[in-house]
C-alpha cells in the first residue's frame, strides 16, 4: 500500500496500481484549503476512485452511489483517461469534481447553477478551465 502521499493516503487507496492518476489527485488535494481537506478526511463516507477505461463518459462524476450499508453516499469516481491527458485538463477535471463533493453537488455563493459552481470553486483552487481540452 503506499503511503508516499502523506496524509491522502486513506483518500488515495484507490491509486495504488494507479500511480499516475493517485499522483494528479494528490496534487490537487494538496492545493486545497485546510478546511476543505479537513472535510474531506474527516468524512468517513468521502471516497475517491476510478474507474475502467471501458466506461463511456465524457469525465469524471460525482456518483451518490447508494451501497447496501450506505458507507459510500459521497464519492467520486474517476476516469483513468485522466491519467493520459493533458495535466491541467486533468487536475482541472479532478478539481472540478471534488469541488462538487464539497458542495455536495450543490450551489455556491451566487452560483446557483452546480456545474458553474464548481467551476469557480475549481478555478479559485487554482485549477481553471482549460481553454483546450487535450
Ligand atoms: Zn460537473
Amino acid at each position: 500500500m503506499s503511503s508516499h502521499w502523506g496524509p491522502f493516503s486513506r483518500l488515495l487507496e484507490a491509486f495504488h496500481d494507479q500511480e499516475t492518476l493517485g499522483h494528479r489527485v494528490a496534487k490537487v488535494l494538496s492545493a486545497l484549503p485546510p478546511e476543505v481537506q479537513d472535510d474531506f478526511l474527516e468524512d468517513p463516507r468521502f471516497r475517491i476512485s476510478k474507474v475502467g477505461r471501458e466506461v463511456p463518459s465524457s469525465h469524471g462524476t460525482v456518483l451518490a452511489l447508494p451501497t447496501p450499508d450506505g458507507q459510500c453516499s459521497r464519492c467520486v469516481v474517476l476516469k483513468q483517461r485522466l491519467a493520459s491527458c493533458s495535466e491541467s485538463f486533468g487536475l482541472y477535471v479532478i478539481a472540478h469534481e471534488l469541488a462538487h463533493a464539497y458542495l455536495r453537488n450543490g450551489s455556491w455563493g451566487e452560483y446557483q447553477d452546480p456545474e458553474e459552481a464548481a467551476d469557480e470553486l475549481a478555478r479559485q483552487w487554482g485549477f481553471p478551465r482549460p481553454r483546450r481540452f487535450f
